[in-house]
């Protein structure tokens, strides 16, 4: 039994059905693109932050049974997958490994067809990252920054604790900004309708001209990331970081800042956000734990 059968899958279903009927002779490809859902969920979850907060091992394994529940297209985590210490000369290592085993043995528990992805934050490669607390993170937990494509979007992940503070690792810095701007200015497929980018730090939590703060990107960074992001089709922003709700729409661009998956900052509940897309946009809302809908809704 499909426990996960939502309308649209129900009419999309009913117009597989039906299409030959449906679509008149001569009809474009375009406009069957658009009677065609082809819309996808996923998990956006922020700091899981091993070991902080309220129970983070029993929240990011219930986590985890929701999406086996509900089986969205994938999960991401934004940053602060463990809670390492953010000054690199204050890392405790045998610690560090202890955390990251817990949040890996509860990402193991997904199944193979629904991937994790990670983002780095602040206490997985320190706020000031070096060479060696990049490599350290890669290791565990697989690149620092990509890009992947999933039906009618592009995905790109940003290792925002590079871009805040670059001067321990400015090489990789700066090759992680020429990498963006070439994946950016590279053309979308046509099938790709969209960008959006998951980091760990908030572009801004009230508009793009705020002043500047430890849960936000510089100023100077910020305005050079919008542009660049407006320009080349980027929608939506997912961060973390923040450990509160923040939703900002400048323009085309949204900015959606996650509360933390065990510790609020903000007096927010925990929990995280389901997340919609299609072709005509990104639609989300944040759930708490207790209140995960029974079905893939927003
Ligand atoms: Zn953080």
């Amino acid at each position: 039994m499909n426990m996960h059968l939502t309308r649209r899958d129900m009419l999309r279903a009913a117009g597989s059905l039906a299409a030959a009927s449906m679509w008149p002779a001569g009809a474009t490809a375009d406009e069957a693109a658009e009677n065609d859902d082809d819309s996808f969920y996923f998990f956006q979850l922020a700091d899981t932050q091993f070991f902080w907060g309220d129970d983070p091992v029993g929240k990011w394994r219930s986590a985890i049974a929701q999406a086996k529940r509900l089986r969205p297209d994938f999960v991401v985590v934004c940053g602060d997958l463990i809670n390492r210490n953010g000054d690199a000369a204050k890392v405790d290592l045998e610690e560090d490994e202890r955390r990251t085993r817990a949040y890996l043995d509860g990402a193991a528990q997904l199944d193979a067809s629904i991937p994790l992805r990670n983002v780095a934050g602040n206490h997985d490669v320190c706020n000031v990252p070096t060479p060696e607390t990049l490599a350290w993170y890669e290791k565990r937990f697989g690149p620092t920054w990509y890009a992947f494509t999933h039906k009618t979007a592009q995905f790109v992940v940003l290792e925002s604790d590079l871009i805040k503070n670059p001067q321990g690792a400015p090489e990789a810095a700066e090759r992680q900004l020429d990498w963006l701007k070439k994946t950016l200015a590279t053309k979308m497929p046509d099938t790709v309708r969209q960008r959006i980018v998951f980091m760990h730090h908030p572009l801004c939590l009230k508009s793009l001209d705020e002043g500047e703060g430890y849960f936000l990107l510089p100023k100077e960074r910020r305005a050079e990331l919008a542009e660049l992001f407006r320009r080349s089709g980027v929608k939506t922003v997912f961060s973390g970081h923040y450990h509160g709700n923040a939703v900002v729409r400048d323009g085309e661009l949204e900015m959606v800042t996650t509360n933390g998956l065990a510790k609020t900052l903000r007096g927010d509940p925990l929990g995280f956000r389901i997340v919609r897309v299609s072709a005509e946009g990104v639609e989300h809302k944040f759930y708490a734990h207790e209140e995960v809908p029974e079905e893939l809704t927003v």
